[in-house]
């Protein structure tokens, strides 16, 4: 009976949490640099400079919440800002970080937090698999952090899907395998697994629906009202669902609708790449997913081949609004949607085998 009202006390609590929104601290967030806009060209060839990347405070969110990220201009891969946003909570109780940016500029990402924080790396969480947000997990376990992530990452990292045009999965560093595992619960969306109190936040990590791949976490910080929201939405390049990890667009469709329900209008979603946004602008990203799913559906219905559909060029109407809208960028987007409309194939162990386009 007790753990009855205590469980009905949580829902009405986050209900009001999602009606009201928090109050955040006066004067935050502050925007100290914004990504780059572009368009940016590569020679081909091009190497990415790595010795040339800093990687330094972009944001704060609060007094003790900082958001990094990496130089504009020089990593063809994500060339707004080079690697994904990283977090780090800090004070008394020790760093917590999301995330860890790539492998090549761990010591740099460490001397940006030691440029704020002399406090020990004590948790780090990682919101899905990709090497510009786990990378240097292996240098920051070595720290002292204990990664968390979903169960799905994990088996990811210790057993890569099959990857097309024969690339060998990267070498694996077992120290940056997350030891602090959970898993999504589908009846309950929306449920932190892991809740930490520490330098005076509320920190929740709220599996997700497989989305982006099969493993993604959001990070909600209630006091300073933040949640960073990862990949599942971007807003430089079109979407991108890592179908072989086990993400799909629809899941992508449902992870917006989730954060429709968890942010208040005011709430920072803090992507892992592009601009910070506030839910009100993840509308008119679910209104593009809808109408591609609906338009590839309606040809491959047809009996258009890949090929054809590429033709067709339907990113057109969004082209002028989509920042960093390379053709590499619209066609992986296509590709993925037409693949998923027919035939797509499930996700066994965390993974899908997806099919091999020539
Ligand atoms: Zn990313």
């Amino acid at each position: 009976m007790k753990k009855r009202a205590l469980c009905l006390l949580g829902v009405a609590a986050l209900a009001a949490i999602a009606a009201t929104g928090w109050a955040q601290e006066a004067g935050y967030p502050i925007e100290i640099v914004a990504p780059g806009k572009g368009p940016y060209t590569f020679p081909a060839g091009y190497q990415t400079p790595w010795e040339r990347i800093q990687i330094v405070v972009t944001s704060k969110m609060s007094p003790n919440l900082f958001v990094l990220h990496g130089s504009e201009g020089l990593d063809p891969a994500h060339p707004d800002a080079s690697g994904g946003r990283a977090m780090a909570l800090f004070g008394p109780d020790g760093v917590l970080m999301v995330d860890t940016e790539n492998r090549q500029v761990a010591e740099k990402t460490l001397q940006a937090i030691r440029s704020f924080t002399n406090a020990p790396i004590k948790v780090l969480v990682n919101t899905h698999i990709h090497s510009d947000h786990t990378g240097a997990n292996a240098f920051f376990a070595k720290q002292g952090a204990v990664i968390f992530s979903q169960e799905n990452l994990r088996t990811e990292m210790v057993r890569p899907p099959q990857r097309g045009g024969g690339q060998a999965a990267p070498a694996l560093d077992m120290a940056g395998v997350p030891t602090a595992t959970y898993t999504y619960n589908a009846s309950a969306p929306g449920q932190p697994a892991v809740t930490f109190t520490m330098n005076g936040e509320t920190v929740d990590f709220i599996p997700m629906m497989p989305s982006h791949t099969a493993g993604d976490t959001i990070v909600r910080f209630r006091k300073a009202n933040v949640i960073y929201i990862e990949d599942f939405y971007r807003n430089f390049g079109y979407p991108f669902a890592d179908q072989a990890n086990g993400g799909s667009i629809k899941g992508m469709l449902d992870a917006v609708d989730l954060i429709e329900k968890l942010a208040g209008p005011d709430t920072t979603l803090i992507p892992g790449h592009g601009t910070l946004v506030k839910k009100q602008d993840l509308l008119t990203y679910r209104a593009m997913l809808m109408d591609i799913l609906a338009r590839v559906k309606a040809l491959r219905d047809q009996g258009k081949s890949l090929k054809e559909v590429l033709a067709a060029n339907l990113t057109a109407p969004y082209d002028n609004t989509t920042q960093g809208d390379t053709q590499q960028s619209k066609d992986r987007f296509i590709t993925e949607v037409y693949d998923e409309v027919k035939d797509f194939p499930p996700i066994v162990d965390g993974k899908r085998t997806m099919p091999a386009h020539p």
